[in-house]
């Protein structure tokens, strides 16, 4: 049988169209949403994410403004930007661009972001709020899965759920969403002794490892829920050049009962998912106010 494909690009742009609304109400109280994305340096990969992401806040009418910086200015140059930011009432949402180059303390960086605009949710208030399962911010892309989960009616409750991957970004906040939702969660990584045992027995498969096609139909139970977080760029080969995920597609769609695509899947998730924490972010401003007023 083959496996039901969940389709991430149509639920991004079923949720962006909802947004809209949210949007054209908060403008209307004098709360536009507005987020801030900070970019340092000239990465390519970088440049493009960050496009995508004021893009994606002006479709929906959110006003968005993108800072950049030569890869060599001084780090105390963009901890004074961040704190004017954090004053700043017209914005609800900051964004570091993550790689930053060597010279910056990314946690110093992160940390200066005031956990009341930090959209990306790694603020460590933030992930402590999360680990708690009372959460503010939830980081997109594990934000972005729950939604797709919720989309394809996968109930997680009392599940077997196994991350491949733990890292601050997707893996840790993943696994957190998941015991908060009533799976029984096991974190896998490099150091893990017997992948398979872990993957085989799992009801749902998070992949956020970074190896291309890592996940082989054999390492998966039969009818088993893929998310298949991976970006990576094929560097050799027929299809060399073409984007895949960290799952063999083809390998484990006869396998898996639900899986996602790359491209498709996970990634166009991510962006609509920050738009839906800086949307967020000014509901809860504009409410504290109203709240204030009476
Ligand atoms: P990291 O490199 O930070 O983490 C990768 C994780 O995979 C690590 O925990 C590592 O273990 C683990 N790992 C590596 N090799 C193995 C192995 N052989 N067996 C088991 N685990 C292994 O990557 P990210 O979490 O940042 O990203 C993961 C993937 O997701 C990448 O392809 C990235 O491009 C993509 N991504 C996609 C996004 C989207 O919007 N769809 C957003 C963010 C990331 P250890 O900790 O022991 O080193």
């Amino acid at each position: 049988m083959t496996a039901q494909i969940i389709d991430g690009k149509a639920l991004a742009e079923e949720l962006r169209q909802s947004f809209k609304a949210r949007v054209e109400t908060l403008t209307a109280q004098g709360h536009q949403p507005g987020l801030v994305v900070i970019l340092v340096g000239e990465d390519p990969a970088s440049q493009v994410y960050v496009k995508n992401k004021v893009n994606g806040c002006l479709a929906i009418g959110m006003h968005s403004e993108k800072i950049v910086y030569d890869k060599d200015v001084d780090q105390q140059v963009v901890l004074d930007k961040i704190a004017e930011l954090n004053a700043d009432p017209s914005i609800h949402g900051i964004l570091v661009q993550l790689p930053l180059p060597r010279h910056f303390d990314e946690e110093k960086v992160l940390e200066a972001i005031s956990a009341e605009k930090d959209v990306d949710g790694f603020h460590a208030e933030n992930v402590g709020a999360l680990s708690q399962g009372a959460p503010r911010f939830i980081p997109c892309t594990p934000y972005g899965v729950m939604k797709m989960f919720e989309k394809g009616n996968v109930d997680l409750t009392g599940q077997e759920a196994v991350v491949i991957g733990r890292s601050n970004i997707v893996g840790k906040p993943m696994a957190m969403l998941l015991i908060n939702a009533g799976a029984t969660v096991t974190v896998c990584h490099s150091k893990t002794r017997d992948l398979n045992f872990h993957t085989r027995r799992a009801d749902i498969v998070v992949a956020a490892v970074g190896k291309p096609k890592f996940v082989k139909g054999d390492m998966l139970k039969p009818g088993a829920v893929v998310i298949d977080v991976g970006i990576n760029r094929l560097q050799e080969g027929p299809d060399a050049g073409k984007l895949c995920g960290d799952v063999d597609y083809e390998d484990c769609l006869n396998v898996a009962g639900q899986i996602t695509p790359v491209p498709g899947g996970v990634g166009p998730m991510t962006i609509t998912m920050l738009l839906a924490n800086t949307i967020e972010a000014a509901e809860r401003k504009a409410a504290v106010e109203a709240g204030a007023r009476k």
